[in-house]
């Protein structure tokens, strides 16, 4: 599959892509980073939108508004229950057989 981080749409291979650092906003509407998950709270329950972890970029075709999210430093992101993430292993992809 064509990386669209290199600028060239993957659905309809147009050379213009958006890329965009993506945030949410609170009630006091201030502006976060969105991450693929953050660090638990030290009191209250659940996670605190200050520490995350794999700030999440979306890139968009410029043509058709195909769009991809791809996490920064992924191999950094913390996996565990307090963190709300499960590793899911697969089997890699088979590589074709090197030539020659
Ligand atoms: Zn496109």
């Amino acid at each position: 599959m064509q990386d669209i981080r290199q600028g060239i749409c993957p659905a309809c291979g147009h050379g213009e892509v958006i890329e965009c650092e993506l945030a949410e906003f609170g009630h006091e509407d201030l502006e976060r980073r969105m991450c693929v998950t953050y660090d638990p709270r030290w009191v209250a329950r659940g996670r605190n939108p200050r520490h995350g972890h794999g700030p999440l970029n979306l890139y968009t075709c410029r043509a058709c508004g195909f769009s991809q999210w791809y996490a920064k430093d992924p191999s950094a992101i913390p996996v565990g229950d307090e963190h709300r993430t499960r590793l899911i292993v697969g089997r890699p992809a088979r590589q074709p057989p090197d030539e020659g």
